[in-house]
């Protein structure tokens, strides 16, 4: 009754449309849950986002809940996720995601979960890492443990704005470190982010883990641009 008159004077809203949630709904409404853009990519190891990595670094599955697309819904689900304190939506979208690669089998195939860190100064200001909330999710469906503090993003004292694309790719690359590798040797890693563009951070990350003995990276993402 409490959490009913609660959430008449502070609805919640759907994190997609902003329509005002129904009882029962969590995060995003039934529509949008519906019409949201599935990719699929788990059921495909062949898919567009897996290709992006073809000849970078030895990735076993690359996997994304949603297509992003410029200006889309899933652009706006991911902005409050970062900005608006939507750490829970984050975390939601892993759950329901993680009961998809559950059945495909994918509790099997992994060992545990890393999610990738945020810069310092960023997560300071936020006060949370919106992938490590995701990864969360994930871990609760697939029964997996969660490794928030295996990896970890060192400080970037040089402006990125004055170099080049391959100075910044030089930069990037060795931006995220291994804080205790007994945790990944010998083990398959899901590397877990919110969203994939050019996959920078994703390789520099996955060669980190590879280079420290980990037998295996996957990657999921809330969202890959296509
Ligand atoms: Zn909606």
């Amino acid at each position: 009754m409490i959490h009913d008159f609660i959430s008449l004077i502070f609805p919640d809203n759907c994190a997609a449309c902003d329509e005002v949630l129904y009882k029962g709904e969590q995060s995003l409404c039934a529509a949008c849950r519906v019409n949201l853009p599935l990719t699929n990519y788990h059921l495909d190891n062949e898919n567009p986002l897996m290709k992006r990595f073809w000849g970078r670094v030895p990735v076993d599955h690359a996997l994304a809940y949603y297509k992003f697309t410029k200006g889309g819904q899933v652009q706006q689900i991911l902005y409050k996720i970062k900005y608006d304190g939507m750490k829970s939506v984050a975390r939601q979208l892993g759950v329901w995601y993680g009961y998809d690669l559950l059945k495909a089998g994918f509790d099997k195939k992994v060992d545990l979960l890393v999610p990738v860190p945020l810069h310092p100064r960023k997560q300071c200001q936020r006060g949370y890492n919106q992938s490590a909330f995701f990864a969360e999710g994930l871990s609760v469906s697939l029964n997996l443990a969660n490794y928030t503090s295996v990896l970890s993003r060192v400080s970037d004292k040089s402006s990125q704005t004055l170099k080049s694309r391959f100075e910044r790719w030089l930069n990037v690359k060795d931006l995220y470190k291994i804080k205790d590798k007994s945790f990944i040797e010998n083990k398959h890693v899901l590397l877990c982010d919110d969203v994939i563009t050019t996959g920078a951070t994703i390789e520099a990350c996955a060669r980190e883990l590879l280079d420290h003995g980990a037998k295996q990276v996957s990657v999921a993402a809330i969202a890959a641009a296509e």
